[in-house]
């Protein structure tokens, strides 16, 4: 054996509990060794090195580093405490500009970061920052704030991965095909994409469901059918269909906010048009964001195309009664169909929309149990991997990482989260799960005292 440049084997060695590693096979293991950022054995081989730093799980749990697949972080962190569905009334949420200066926004990416790595978030994707929202109310999606990323970034700041997409349209609204054309004709900033990959862009192309701004096959129970929120010379689905082709075509990701079947549909019909070389990109699959009103054929035909969704269940679940107001009772027990998307194998990353709600991944999981129970699926140790598999391994495909991340096997990168109790244990909620340790490129960057 070999000894490296500090007289050890390994720089770390993680032992004496259990680590699901989410390998192909599903792999249990009692040990795992870490050098240079990089996991190099497991199990007995792990064990039998030195080591410049042991971490005793003493019983614990590990598993790959938690990914959060839509996260507004740089909100987040301005706006923490308060979130939109949270114990803030509503007279107390922050309103207007919440972050002017460098300083601020320095502040508001660290401070969000900190709050990740003590909820066990190693990864997340940071969804739409651009010259769209350079004069946006809050100050924390605009090309400011993508500066203060970089900034950050080349600092060596960071104590999360970030998947960034860009967005030349406003958040939550309209777009041109004229800015979009503009945007993604702008030269893409150089990074090192194991911390900050700038993959692709982000469309909105409708609302949402309780607004009656989803835009629908089949009317809400005032008549109205919501609307596309892509603009320009031309039609509005022309003007959409034209973004996605232009994004796709120069090998860009691209994640759309469509939570109508409408506006599914459309997205489905432009990546079924696709020649297959910018169908499936490099950067990552391209993906619907949300999915309220996904039918079950077009679940199977986004499976078949490559494509996926990324899911928040916790939304589905605070906002359902104010859905019920808009939508027959029929169509609302269809909403949020994430029981069809894990069974059928399409894709899919369970995911937070913080500061919409809690970034708290253990909260989000257990609102998922909550719609699976509600489509009468046992949530056995089979499923409840697959649910970690969504904050993890999904994760990482949805960012066109998982070579390198997602999963604890020799040649990726030490990501992991420790936790207090095996998550996959079908008598726990996830909530009841401490997060002891969180660890990224093998550096610990939290530690419960
Ligand atoms: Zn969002």
């Amino acid at each position: 054996m070999t000894h490296g440049i500090h007289g050890h084997d390994a720089d770390l060695i993680i032992r004496g509990g259990r680590i699901h590693t989410l390998d192909p096979s599903d792999s249990v293991t009692h040990a795992l060794a870490v050098r240079g950022g990089r996991i190099t054995a497991l199990g007995d081989d792990a064990e039998a090195l030195s080591a410049r730093e042991t971490i005793e799980l003493d019983g614990r749990t590990a598993v790959p580093g938690i990914n959060d697949a839509h996260l507004h972080a740089a909100w987040l962190g301005a706006r923490w405490p308060h979130l939109f569905f949270g114990d803030t009334p509503p007279e107390q949420q922050p309103a207007g500009r919440l972050v002017s200066t460098p300083d601020e926004r320095r502040a508001a990416l660290r401070g969000a970061w900190s709050l990740l790595a003590e909820l066990g978030i190693t990864s997340y994707t940071e969804p739409g920052i651009g010259p769209g929202e350079d004069d946006g109310e809050t100050g924390c999606f605009g090309t400011t704030m993508l500066d203060t990323y970089l900034d950050l970034h080349r600092e060596r700041m960071q104590t999360s991965r970030v998947t960034l997409l860009r967005l030349f349209g406003t958040i939550d609204g309209e777009s041109t095909l004229d800015d979009f054309e503009r945007g993604i004709r702008s030269s893409v900033p150089t990074t090192d994409p194991r911390w900050l990959a700038i993959t692709g862009v982000k469309i909105f192309a409708d609302g949402i469901p309780p607004m009656a701004t989803a835009w629908v096959q089949d009317p809400y129970l005032d008549g109205s059918h919501g609307e596309l929120l892509t603009r320009g010379a031309v039609e509005p689905v022309e003007a959409f269909r034209r973004m996605v082709r232009l994004a796709a075509g120069r090998g860009l990701q691209v994640a759309v906010h469509a939570t109508g079947d409408r506006s599914i549909s459309e997205f489905l019909a432009v990546l079924e048009s696709l020649d297959p070389a910018t169908a499936t990109p490099a950067t990552g699959p391209h993906y619907v964001v949300h999915g309220d009103l996904a039918t079950g054929e077009q679940i199977a035909r986004m499976r078949r195309v490559g494509a996926g969704f990324a899911v928040q269940p916790l939304i589905a679940g605070h906002t359902h009664e104010w859905a019920g107001a808009q939508l027959p009772a029929e169509r609302l027990a269809r909403a949020w169909p994430v029981a069809d998307m894990l069974a059928s194998g399409v894709l899919t990353t369970i995911t937070s929309d913080a500061p919409i709600v809690t970034p708290d991944w253990r909260t989000s999981l257990d609102a998922t149990v909550d719609l699976l129970r509600d489509a009468e699926q046992v949530v056995d140790r089979g499923l409840r991997r697959i649910l970690l598999r969504s904050v993890t391994l999904d994760a990482a495909r949805q960012d066109g990482a998982e070579t390198w991340k997602g999963s604890l096997e020799p040649g990726k990168v030490a990501d992991l989260t420790v936790l207090d109790e095996d998550p996959v244990d079908p008598a726990r909620a996830f909530s009841s799960i401490g997060v002891a340790r969180t660890v990224v490129d093998g550096r610990t960057v939290f530690r419960r005292d």
